[in-house]
C-alpha cells in the first residue's frame, strides 16, 4: 500500500494560476495593466524602520525610459546597525521554537497568494520577467514559505533521546546559527530572495537581506510581508544596494554564515572575505553558475526535443542558472532537428513582457545585453538561427543558435538566450560526458534518448546536481526536484531539498547523568 501521506500530504504546492482560462486570463491583465500606475520606493529596512535617504530610480529592462519605482541604498552604517540588531534579536527567535517560526512563514505564503497581483506586475515590470514566468516565480516562493515550515517543524521539533547507557540521557538538538547574510539574484527576485530568508528564519537564525541591486523593489515588498506575517522587524532587515553592499556585509564579524546565489567569481570572493575576516568561522551555502548541456541521440523523439531546447534554452530570455547553452546532438539525427529547432524558434515573439503574446523578454541591464551581444557577434559565423530584435529602449538580444566544435570552446557562462550546439558521433557519448564534466560546472543535464541503458550510462557519468530526462531542463519544483550543483555550480546543499535547512544550524548535544 501506498503511505498515507501521499493521500493527505502536510502541504501541496502553490496552484497559481490557470493563463489558459479566459475568464481568469482577461481580468488579470486589466489588473496588471491598472498596477503600472504604481511607483514603490524601496529603501533599508532595519528593526521593522524603514530608512530615508537619496532616491535613484528603478528602470524597467523592456524600456529604459519607463521608471517602475525608486530605490534608497544602504550606507556602512546601515550594515552594521542590522546586523547588530540582528545579532541581538535572534536567540529569542531562536528560543520562540520552531512552531512559531513555521506559523508565521506560512502566513506569509498566504499573505503572497493574497497579493498575486502586486507582485506579479513588481516581477514583469521590475525584472522584465513574461507574465507566465512572473506566475511560475510567486509559486516557487510560496512553495518555500510553506515547504521550509513543515521541514522546520520535522527536523526541529523536540529532541529524540539517543542511545547510551542506562543512568544517561543524550539528545541532539538544532539551533540557528547567529545571523544569517542572505545574498539574492535579480533573475528571482522573488523566488530565490524568498527561499533563502524563509531557510534561515526556519532554522532559527535572524537575517540581513541583501537583493540584487537590479530588484530591490519586490524585496522591499516581500519584506513587508513577511513582517505583516509576523517575522519580528528586527529578526529580518533589508538592506537594497550593490555589490559594496554585500561586501560590507559579508565582512561584518557579526555574521553567522552565507547564503548566495550569483556568479562562481562573487562565490570565490565572498568565501576570501571570509577566511580573511575577524570572528566566528562560518559556513558559505552557494549556488553559482552553470555551463549546461543536453545530450540528444538518435532514438529521441524529435518533437519532443525540439520544445524541450525551445523552453530550457530561450525561456527566462534563457536568465536561469539551470537554463540549456550546449545542445549535443547525435550527428545522425542533428540537421532534421536544427531545422525544427530554428522553426520553432522563428515562432517565438521578442517584446514587451506586459503582454501575454510575448515569449521572450528583456535581458536584465544594458551591461548583460553588451557582453551577450559582443558574444553573439563574435559566432556570426556560425550560426544556425538567429532572431530579428523588436525596435525601442529595451535591453533586448536576438535569440540565437550557433555551431560550435565542443563545450571547451566556451571559456564563460553566456547567461542570456544564447544557444550553442555540438554535434558527436554515437561512439563518442562518452567522451561528450567526460568534456561536460571537464567544465567543472555541474548543475543541469538534459537527456533525450529511448534507450534506457544509454540513460543508464549517462546518469552514472555526469557529476551534474540535476539530470533531466526526455523533458525540458529548467523549473525545478520544490519538494520534488531538489536544486543545486556541485564543482563550479555551487556548495550544495539543494534547495527545495530536506538537506537544506540542516546546513543553516548549528547541532547541540546534551548528556545528562540521570
Ligand atoms: N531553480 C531554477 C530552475 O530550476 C533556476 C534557479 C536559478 O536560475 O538560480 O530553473
Amino acid at each position: 500500500p501506498l503511505p498515507s501521506e501521499l493521500f493527505a500530504p502536510e502541504r501541496l504546492n502553490s496552484a497559481g494560476i490557470d493563463l489558459s482560462d479566459p475568464l481568469v486570463r482577461a481580468p488579470l491583465m486589466v489588473r496588471l495593466t491598472a498596477l503600472e500606475a504604481k511607483h514603490p520606493i524601496a529603501a533599508p529596512i532595519i528593526g521593522g524602520k524603514t530608512l530615508k535617504g537619496s532616491k535613484v530610480p528603478v528602470t524597467a529592462p523592456f524600456d529604459r525610459s519607463i521608471t517602475v519605482g525608486h530605490v534608497v541604498e544602504a550606507t556602512p552604517e546601515a550594515v552594521a546597525q542590522a546586523v547588530t540588531l540582528a545579532h541581538d534579536a535572534q536567540p529569542d527567535w531562536d528560543a520562540a521554537g520552531v512552531d512559531v517560526r513555521a506559523d508565521a512563514l506560512e502566513a506569509a505564503a498566504n499573505l503572497y497568494e493574497k497579493h498575486t497581483d502586486e507582485l506579479l506586475s513588481l516581477c514583469v515590470r521590475e525584472a522584465g520577467k513574461t507574465v507566465p514566468d512572473a506566475i511560475l516565480e510567486l509559486r516557487e516562493a510560496v512553495d518555500f514559505l510553506r515547504y521550509y515550515a513543515v521541514e522546520a517543524r520535522r527536523q526541529f521539533g523536540p529532541a529524540d533521546p539517543l542511545p547510551g547507557p542506562t543512568g544517561e540521557s543524550n539528545t541532539l538538538t538544532l539551533h540557528g546559527r547567529g545571523v544569517i547574510a542572505a545574498i539574492s539574484p535579480w533573475n528571482f527576485p522573488l523566488a530565490i530572495f524568498t527561499g533563502q530568508i524563509a531557510a534561515a528564519l526556519a532554522a532559527g537564525n535572524s537575517v540581513v537581506a541583501k537583493p540584487a541591486g537590479q530588484t530591490p523593489l519586490i524585496a522591499a515588498r516581500a519584506v513587508e510581508l513577511l513582517h505583516q506575517a509576523g517575522i519580528p522587524g528586527d529578526v529580518l532587515n533589508l538592506l537594497p544596494g550593490d555589490g559594496k553592499v554585500g561586501a560590507a556585509l559579508v565582512a561584518h564579524p557579526g555574521i553567522g554564515g552565507v547564503v548566495f546565489t550569483g556568479s562562481t567569481n562573487t562565490a570565490r570572493s565572498i568565501n576570501l572575505t571570509l577566511a580573511q575576516r575577524t570572528g566566528p568561522i562560518v559556513p558559505l551555502i552557494a549556488e553559482t553558475g552553470g555551463q549546461n548541456a543536453m545530450i540528444v541521440d538518435s532514438s529521441a523523439l524529435s518533437e519532443q526535443v525540439t520544445r524541450d531546447v525551445v523552453q530550457s534554452a530561450f525561456q527566462s530570455a534563457g536568465q536561469r542558472c539551470s537554463a540549456l547553452r550546449v545542445l549535443y546532438l547525435q550527428d545522425d539525427i542533428a540537421d532534421g532537428v536544427l531545422e525544427m529547432i530554428s522553426g520553432a524558434m522563428r515562432a517565438l515573439t521578442i517584446g514587451d513582457p506586459r503582454k501575454l503574446s510575448t515569449d521572450v523578454g528583456p535581458v536584465i541591464d544594458a551591461a548583460a545585453r553588451a557582453s551577450l551581444q559582443k558574444h553573439s557577434n563574435e559566432l556570426s559565423g556560425a550560426v544556425v538561427c538567429r532572431l530579428d530584435l523588436p525596435v525601442g529602449q529595451g535591453n533586448f538580444v536576438a535569440p540565437a543558435a550557433f555551431s560550435i566544435p565542443a563545450i571547451s570552446a566556451l571559456s564563460q557562462e553566456h547567461f542570456g538566450p544564447l544557444l550553442h550546439v555540438v554535434r558527436f558521433a554515437a561512439e563518442n557519448l562518452d567522451a561528450v560526458i567526460d568534456a561536460i564534466n571537464a567544465t567543472g560546472f555541474g548543475l543541469t543535464l538534459g537527456v533525450h534518448s529511448r534507450i534506457d541503458t544509454t540513460i543508464e550510462r549517462i546518469v552514472a557519468r555526469a557529476r551534474v546536481g540535476n539530470i533531466y530526462v526526455n523533458r525540458n531542463q529548467i523549473g525545478a519544483v520544490v519538494g520534488s526536484q531538489p536544486f543545486g550543483g556541485e564543482g563550479l555550480s555551487g556548495t550544495g546543499p539543494k534547495a527545495g531539498g530536506p538537506h537544506y535547512l540542516a546546513r543553516f544550524a548549528t547541532e547541540r548535544t546534551l548528556c545528562v547523568d540521570t
